[in-house]
């Protein structure tokens, strides 16, 4: 295949162009396909039209489709060019193309995708779609789901049309014989056995670590990340404020999600009132984001990875679907930077979206921020020379980014911060002395256990264990504070180890000597064998100083709708029976 380049400005030179290429198609074979995709950021459809007229007239046998853009991509450059049209020609027999175009709005949108789908079913040959798609305003989510039930061998890629004003929602698609519509979509199939395409895509965003939680969304209106205003994040993180520079600061860092395992970004467009953020696609409640930093020096590291795999493709023809707001993030002096390099590989052209489309492992997506690049070729690479995309030498100064340095330095101390929370949480549950649960703990987990006893099911039965030194007092003053603690301490262990095995058990100090376990899932039977056990291993333990110890046990088990304080007050009872009949007992008291 072959592609030629042209930009629109006056007719004269326009057709002479036309007719030149004509004369250069026609040196081959009359085999030849040849579609011309027009890229538009001029908004005047009269300007369009007229472009689509010439074609219709000097090359009526080209196929034809295009979009508006928010500004195009030749030579692998932004270009001034208000309208250009990329000509590729098809040289291979086999090579088969096809224009299909729809209505495009969310309510009719998985009826244009059957119709697709019904399409390529019929026609095996179909094994890549580039499309075209007015996307404002719209969810894209039942689109991409029926785009993804497609013959799974079948590539998808394209872009969004946009407005070259930002703020401008207008846009539109047109192709040969189907005119111009504003809400509309344009499918290019492409396929035969020498066709082959290889999509890929580029962010060069990188996340940092802190995650939140995406509570409440709509579409694509963010209110609430973490339960809170999901404004508040970008303004307590990043010091982010309400004003004119919304838009470019947190294009620096846009949200990254992880959609089966595979990274999107997602930019808040602007605020609302209730400090809700407009995105730029669909946000998914539940799913888990985190900002990413985006830095010009990551970024060109990115694309200069991955581009190796473009070049290893050996393409003919690159098409570049890159998002209007990397053209924002780069500014039109730099953004340039990003696809310059891909031009050594093959003639690289496409425009800015508003939106971008990739099917990865059959899952069709919808990006932003995202530079997709399809890389095509027809008949077989062959054995040509190896193109080296990206020459590290030509580094001057290969040193690692500043950012890179403050990004490990945040990433460090969040880390650390995290395992002091950690260690906090749980030294606000732990008892000191025997490292069980302490008695605020204990408490709540009998409450909560009890509180959600009515949702399980019937072998939900809770048990609870109360136990109480034996004449502790005299351990203490006999022997000193020091043994007492250790007595404390052995039965604490007792206590673990003995009830380590039961489903879901928690044991607690409840007061000095006193303690509670608490079996959630074990009937009285069960609790009482657990008590006996630990009442005979704590009398047959041999203190240095204190020589043998006893502890009394009351076991209870809970009745239907039974509050906490009940259960609490009848073990409480059976201890005290436990102690009133002798001490060094089990005493089980049935509901
Ligand atoms: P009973 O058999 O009726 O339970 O008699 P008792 O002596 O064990 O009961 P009492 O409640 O009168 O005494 C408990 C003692 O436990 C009083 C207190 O000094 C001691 N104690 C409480 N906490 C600790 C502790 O952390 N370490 C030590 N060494 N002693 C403690
Ligand atoms: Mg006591
Ligand atoms: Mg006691």
């Amino acid at each position: 295949m072959k592609q030629f380049s042209i930009t629109f400005g006056n007719e004269t030179t326009f057709r002479e162009r036309l007719q030149e290429i004509k004369q250069q198609c026609g040196s081959g074979t009359s085999a030849c396909t040849v579609v011309f995709r027009i890229y538009s950021q001029d908004m005047n459809r009269e300007h369009i039209a007229r472009v689509c007229h010439i074609l219709d007239d000097t090359m009526p046998e080209a196929l034809y489709f295009g979009c508006t853009t928010n500004a195009n991509i030749l030579e692998g450059q932004l270009t001034d060019a208000e309208i250009i049209l990329l000509c590729t020609v098809f040289e291979y027999e086999t090579t088969k193309v096809k224009l299909l175009q729809y209505p495009f709005l969310e309510e009719n949108c998985k009826e244009d995708v059957r119709d697709l789908r019904q399409y390529c079913n019929d026609n095996p040959w179909v094994n890549s779609i580039e499309m075209l798609a007015t996307i404002m305003d719209m969810s894209m989510k039942e689109f991409c789901d029926e785009m993804s039930k497609l013959r799974s061998d079948i590539q998808v890629f394209g872009g969004g049309a946009f407005n070259p004003n930002m703020d401008d929602d207008t846009a539109g698609v047109f192709s040969k014989g189907n005119g111009f519509m504003e809400h509309g979509i344009v499918f290019l199939l492409i396929g035969g056995e020498d066709f082959h395409a290889y999509s890929t895509f580029i962010s060069g965003w990188k996340p940092l670590k802190r995650k939140f939680r995406i509570t409440k969304a709509d579409k694509s209106i963010l209110y609430e990340l973490d339960g809170m205003p999901a404004f508040n994040v970008y303004h307590k993180f990043l010091n982010i404020k309400k004003n004119n520079n919304f838009f470019s600061n947190t294009l620096e860092f846009p949200l990254f999600m992880e959609h089966e395992g595979i990274d999107i970004l997602r930019c808040p467009l602007a605020v609302n009132e209730d400090d809700s953020l407009v995105m730029t696609s669909d946000m998914e409640e539940n799913a888990i984001v985190r900002l990413a930093y985006g830095d010009p020096e990551t970024i060109l590291r990115s694309i200069r990875q991955d581009g190796q795999k473009l070049a290893d493709f050996f393409p003919e023809v690159i098409q570049t679907f890159s998002c209007a707001a990397r053209r924002a993030f780069w500014g039109d002096e730099n953004i340039s930077k990003e696809t310059v390099l891909f031009e050594n590989i093959a003639p690289t052209a496409g425009f800015y979206t508003h939106g971008e489309f990739i099917r990865i492992n059959g899952d069709m997506l919808n990006f932003n921020v995202t530079l997709v690049l399809v890389a095509m070729r027809e008949g077989d690479a062959g054995d040509r020379e190896k193109i080296n995309f990206y020459d590290a030498s030509m580094d001057v100064l290969d040193k690692i980014p500043m950012i890179w340095r403050f990004v490990s330095f945040i990433e460090a101390s969040t880390a650390e911060l995290e395992e002091m929370n950690q260690k906090m949480a749980l030294s606000a549950i732990t008892d000191g002395l025997t490292k069980l649960y302490n008695r605020t703990e204990i408490e709540r987990r009998i409450r909560e256990s009890i509180a959600s006893h009515g949702n399980e099911a019937e072998n939900g039965c809770i048990s609870l264990i109360m136990l109480d030194i034996d004449n502790f007092k005299k351990v203490n003053d006999t022997y000193g504070h020091k043994e007492g603690d250790n007595v404390i301490i052995v039965l604490s262990d007792i206590l673990r180890k003995v009830t380590l095995r039961l489903p879901s058990s928690s044991a607690g100090r409840w007061g000095g000597e006193e303690f509670m376990v608490l079996l959630p899932e074990s009937d009285i039977n069960t609790a009482v064998k657990a008590a006996e056990k630990i009442r005979a291993i704590f009398e047959d333990t041999l203190f240095e100083k204190a020589g043998h110890q006893t502890v009394s046990i009351g076991v209870t088990q809970a009745k239907d709708g039974e509050s906490a304080d009940a259960l609490c007050s009848r073990v409480d009872n059976a201890l005290y029976q436990a102690k009133k009949t002798g001490k060094n007992r089990v005493v089980r008291l049935d509901a």
